[in-house]
């Protein structure tokens, strides 16, 4: 089981797999005033830095779900790096339906809401692991710009203008199922380039040692056109925030 080859590729050398830098989860694990020996469940935890800097800035103990292999790697030797492995468990395997047996203060998925079919169904998931008065993080695209076509959308990368809201339209969804908003921390466009543009020099490298790989023709066209794609249709047009929820 794992993800795309293409991601683990792209996004080998990235500690945080979204457009929010070391310097804002850090700021976010401040806003949500954690208190030591608090549990976190992190779905789609990735390289495990946001579980891996709380458990050493906070004293939080988490458990991260990540269907990449090389991420949940990854993750592992940062806990050992930080020396708060004995804090933290990594699971490789799918979050889809993942619920906790202990509950927990703080329930993540930070831009992997597609394991639940969505916001709505990732909040749902996320829910049967929490404590009362616990925290929901969702992470999660919005559109800066509505797209002025469908074509523009898909130039996001997106299937259509309708796989995002704009920022209020994304804050009011959390109401319908009955949840505060109770903080939130947004990716600016130099954000997005440390996401983006940090896959350029990756696939660069990646290149150079694997010219026979039989992806070398796909990377290498992904980074003489991802450049261009990105800087006219991405970071224009998307936005990308974190959001704390709490039910009402
Ligand atoms: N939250 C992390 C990773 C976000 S990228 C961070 O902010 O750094 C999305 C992650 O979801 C990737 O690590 C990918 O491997 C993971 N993923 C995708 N589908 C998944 C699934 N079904 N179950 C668990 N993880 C999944």
């Amino acid at each position: 089981m794992d993800i795309p080859r293409i991601f683990n590729i792209t996004e080998s050398a990235h500690r945080i797999h979204n457009p929010i830098t070391p310097e804002k989860l850090a700021t976010l694990g401040a806003a949500l005033r954690l208190e030591a020996g608090a549990r976190v469940l992190d779905l789609g935890s990735g390289s495990g830095e946001m579980l891996c800097t709380w458990a050493r800035d906070h004293g939080i103990t988490g458990i991260g779900i990540d269907m990449s292999q090389l991420y949940t790697e990854q993750a592992k030797l940062r806990a050992e790096e930080l020396g708060i492995a004995d804090q933290v468990k990594f699971i490789h395997g799918d979050a889809s339906g993942f619920v906790s047996d202990e509950k927990v203060s703080v329930a993540a998925c930070v831009g992997a809401t597609w394991i639940a079919g969505g916001v709505a169904g990732t909040i749902e998931l996320l829910a049967r692991s929490l404590r009362p008065g616990g925290i929901i993080l969702i992470g999660e695209p919005y559109w800066r710009q509505l797209p002025p076509t469908e074509d523009v959308a898909r130039g996001c990368l997106a299937h259509s203008i309708s796989d995002f809201l704009m920022l209020p339209e994304l804050l009011a969804s959390f109401g319908q199922p009955g949840y505060d908003v109770v903080e939130m921390v947004l990716a600016n466009q130099d954000d997005w380039d440390r996401y983006e543009a940090a896959k350029w020099l990756t696939m660069r490298r990646w290149l150079e040692a694997n010219l026979d790989d039989e992806f070398a023709n796909d990377v290498r066209a992904k980074l003489t056109s991802e450049p261009e794609r990105y800087v006219t249709y991405t970071r224009e047009y998307l936005g990308w925030g974190v959001f704390a929820l709490m039910q009402r």
